[in-house]
């Protein structure tokens, strides 16, 4: 969905460079991220450097994408870094985020400070709606946007808020090893594997839930927004 007319393309927030490193095989592609370790794996230019602050002149990539990582930026960074986006990109901005999510079915407790979090660090939502107004709300100017498509249909069940707060996470257990921090004290989980209490606790609440909700339903889990810049 990137339009082939951009030959030139900042992979922003790339992470370890699975998208920018397949775009990188017939364009010019610089993947910028925060994370040092992450870049190590892309087969392209690669910057350092944060979304809200971003180390290019005005207008240098044909496009700019950043996917799955507004979702991550408070409402402090998020402004910013669009207007950011708007400002390198000369042609076409590419943005992909989760659809609609509710984040509550990803919420974890840390057992050892209580701070509640995302187990993906995530720290807003975004609906379709959301998407097509979004660079105008960060008075980003000259941005269009040109569709919004849901995308990437999953099979999920329907689950229970109220069968969710019972699981061990979001009452302080997990395991190690998953990637999830508690973004307060560091917390990083409970040994490698779960005591076999743990496995039938979380096992018996699943269960519970596909007693309730027992037909999955397909749904799109994401948003793609494609721009373009007058
Ligand atoms: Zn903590």
């Amino acid at each position: 969905m990137i339009p082939p007319d951009a030959r030139t393309v900042l992979d922003a927030a790339c992470g370890p460079g699975w998208l920018a490193n397949r775009l990188a095989r017939d364009r010019r592609v610089v993947g910028l991220d925060t994370d040092f370790d992450a870049l190590h794996g892309l087969m392209c230019a690669t910057v350092r450097g944060t979304l809200a602050r971003l180390p290019f002149p005005d207008r240098t990539f044909d496009a700019a994408i950043c996917c799955e990582a507004l979702e991550h930026l408070d409402d402090a960074l998020l402004a910013p870094a669009l207007r950011e986006l708007a400002r390198v990109a000369k042609h076409y901005i590419v943005l992909t985020v989760p659809n609609n999510e509710d984040r509550t079915f990803s919420r974890y407790r840390c057992r050892r400070c209580g701070v509640h979090f995302h187990s993906h660090g995530h720290v807003r939502s975004f609906t379709a709606d959301a998407l097509r107004d979004l660079f105008q709300a960060a008075s980003a100017g000259r941005v269009v946007c040109r569709g919004v498509k849901e995308i990437v249909p999953v099979a999920v069940f329907r689950q229970s808020r109220r069968l969710y707060r019972l699981r061990p996470e979001p009452m302080g257990f997990w395991i190690a090893g998953k990637g999830v921090r508690c973004p307060h004290c560091g917390f990083a989980g409970y040994g490698r594997r779960w005591t076999p209490l743990f496995r039938a606790w979380s096992l018996a609440m699943k269960l519970a839930n596909g007693l309730l909700h027992p037909v999955p339903r397909r749904r799109n889990c994401w948003l793609l927004g494609i721009y373009e810049l007058i």
